[in-house]
């Protein structure tokens, strides 16, 4: 991979243009200290009009300036260089400069809308700090500093994902690394308008610029500065007691009456998945098994739906590193049985299935894009058959997951139904054929289908959030009417803010639905209420984050573990407190167990 280095006495900076013009590295000559690696300080584009309900901000997922390859434009010096990419007629241009002589690092961003029409845009930053949980710098805080007074935004030793803002009124962001004793400051410029901090398994977004709408021919410009410097005065004596750490002298006898551990009588929800990530290189089976037997199962669940690579027989080409051995899934499956649970397979297949297309890039439904692959192509019919039968050996499941979701996104390019074989047919017949012939080869095994909700979703059902309405172009969502109705649908809405109806609209058109939430401890309350109130037997917790402690929400897991099992428990004001306490002390117990 190619990147570019600038360096000056004090410091070491690192870009890479083939991942999104990101700085991989931000080094300190005098400490030594890597304050941006081992992942990446990104800063891009969106445009669109789809707001992220938690930080109310542009989503995320629009435009393409994440990963896209930037052309170096210019190296205008040893220590400042231009990159560029240009994406559906707007132009973004980033220049990294570096001080001469200090450790500062300077960012000039610039957008140009190119097109005819206005663009609204926003620029976020992206960072995968390498500090807090999931890595081995613990000890470094993040303080808002504004007007001479700091403030501490206190993480937990665990995982977790949280969203706070913060006008940004002059104010800067400081990273304090209090074993290295060296700072790291994230300094705006007065075009930036707030830190968002979204904390997520180990990266966080924000600051955010506003929302600009640019008239054609218009140009959005803003500047940050990445500033190092010695100490950490930034941390106040008093602000560094974190709120995490009081709550460890607890007395015991409350500890053992929280929500990992205590059991109901009848359940609002018979069924309680929790989706799980996982891989044999961040949860080895030791760690995932200690996690389904003091976490997943004492939390309530009935269900693992386990999100992994296996190492397959058919088609090793499909495995890597990360992928479970055969045994290992058998291992783990045995061991989820003996403690209550049954094991959901998934595959996620059509998109987000990227180790078939970069297997077989022949397959891809655009060439150069590994995220879907081409259904109406004979190979994949029969590759998907044989990953479909030699998994369901593996895992002898009752059910399988097939994914389905975001192969198109919500305001982004349509992606079914458009290589030539496939504009044989409607976008929506190319969709349901899919689910169709997957549904035939699990059905001959005995084996019920599950999928996810987003490309079915119809556009009467996304008035307050559009976000997963990702079957709107070409309209998909009307695959619905033509796949089988013994399918049950897992409707995600993450936020409550979210028009849950889609989940009664599954209902009426005769499917079983498994609705589904994720971190947000009012969506997983009051989408339960919903859910409890039109019927429904099963919750699913989605966590997207790595399944082990230092990543996984969980104070929501342990939350929603609660609520999936008495839906009155959302009431409960002493719950957060509880879930809380619960967690800490999960987390001194996998630490002592596990972490070496
Ligand atoms: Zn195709």
């Amino acid at each position: 991979m190619t990147t570019i280095e600038l360096s000056n006495p004090a410091c070491r900076v690192v870009i890479s243009p083939e991942r999104g013009g990101r700085v991989v590295s931000f080094v300190s000559t005098g400490s030594g200290v890597e304050h941006v690696g081992p992942e990446h300080l990104q800063i891009w584009l969106k445009t669109g009009t789809i707001r992220d309900p938690a930080a109310g901000v542009l989503h995320l997922f629009y435009g393409d300036f994440r990963t896209r390859e930037f052309e170096m434009d210019q190296t205008d010096s040893p220590r400042s260089v231009r990159l560029r990419a240009e994406s559906e007629g707007v132009s973004f241009q980033k220049r990294v400069r570096l001080d001469g002589a200090k450790p500062v690092v300077t960012l000039e961003l610039e957008a140009v809308n190119n097109s005819d029409r206005p663009r609204v845009v926003q620029v976020e930053c992206f960072f995968h700090w390498s500090f807090g949980p999931t890595t081995t710098r613990r000890n470094v805080h993040t303080l808002i500093q504004r007007g001479g007074a700091s403030t501490l935004y206190p993480l937990p030793p665990y995982g977790t994902m949280d969203c706070s803002s913060f006008d940004i009124d002059g104010g800067t962001l400081a990273l304090c690394d209090t074993d290295q004793d060296e700072t790291l400051r994230i300094v705006p410029d007065a075009n930036w308008q707030r830190f968002a901090i979204y904390q997520m398994s180990g990266c966080w977004r924000g600051p955010y610029s506003p929302e600009k709408s640019l008239a054609p021919g218009e140009t959005f410009r803003a500047t940050l500065q990445l500033v190092l410097s010695p100490g950490c005065e930034a941390v106040g004596q008093p602000a560094v007691a974190a709120v995490y750490d009081r709550r460890s002298h607890r007395d015991s006898q409350r500890r053992s009456q929280t929500a990992a551990t205590a059991r109901f009588g009848y359940p609002t929800f018979p069924i309680r998945v929790i989706d799980l990530n996982a891989s044999r290189t961040g949860t080895p089976v030791d760690s995932l098994k200690w996690l389904l037997e003091h976490v997943i199962a004492p939390a309530g669940y009935t269900h693992v739906q386990l999100e992994c690579s296996v190492r397959l027989r058919s088609h090793p080409e499909l495995a890597g590193e990360a992928s479970y051995l055969p045994g290992e899934i058998r291992e783990l499956t045995k061991f989820a049985r003996s403690l209550g649970m049954e094991i959901i397979a998934i595959q996620n297949f059509y998109g987000h299935q990227s180790a078939i297309t970069r297997a077989h890039p022949d397959l891809q439904e655009v060439p150069g894009d590994p995220g879907v692959y081409c259904p109406t192509n004979p190979k994949t019919r029969r590759l998907v058959a044989e990953i479909i039968r030699e998994m369901v050996e593996i895992f002898e499941p009752r059910q399988f997951h097939i994914g389905h979701d975001e192969i198109q996104l919500a305001g982004n390019p349509q992606r079914v139904g458009v290589c030539p074989r496939c504009r044989q047919r409607r976008p929506w017949e190319v969709f349901a054929y899919d689910v169709n012939e997957i549904h035939a080869v699990l059905k001959a095994a005995g084996v019920r289908t599950w999928m996810w909700s987003d490309m079915l979703i119809r556009p009467e059902y996304l008035s307050k959030w559009q976000g997963n309405g990702n079957g709107v172009a070409g309209e998909v969502y009307r695959a619905l009417d033509l796949i089988p109705r013994d399918i049950v649908i897992a409707d995600w809405h993450y936020f409550a803010v979210e028009d849950y109806r889609s989940s009664q609209g599954f209902l009426d058109r005769g499917f079983e639905v498994c609705p589904a939430v994720w971190y947000s401890k009012e969506g997983i309350r009051e989408y339960a209420k919903y859910a409890h109130s039109i019927g429904l037997k099963s919750m699913m917790m989605t966590t997207w984050a790595n399944a082990d402690l230092s990543s996984l929400p969980v104070e929501s897991v342990l939350y929603a573990g609660r609520v999936f099992q008495d839906v009155a428990a959302g009431n409960d004001p002493d719950l957060d407190e509880q879930v809380r306490l619960a967690a800490h002390d999960l987390w001194g117990e996998w630490t002592k167990r596990v972490k070496p």
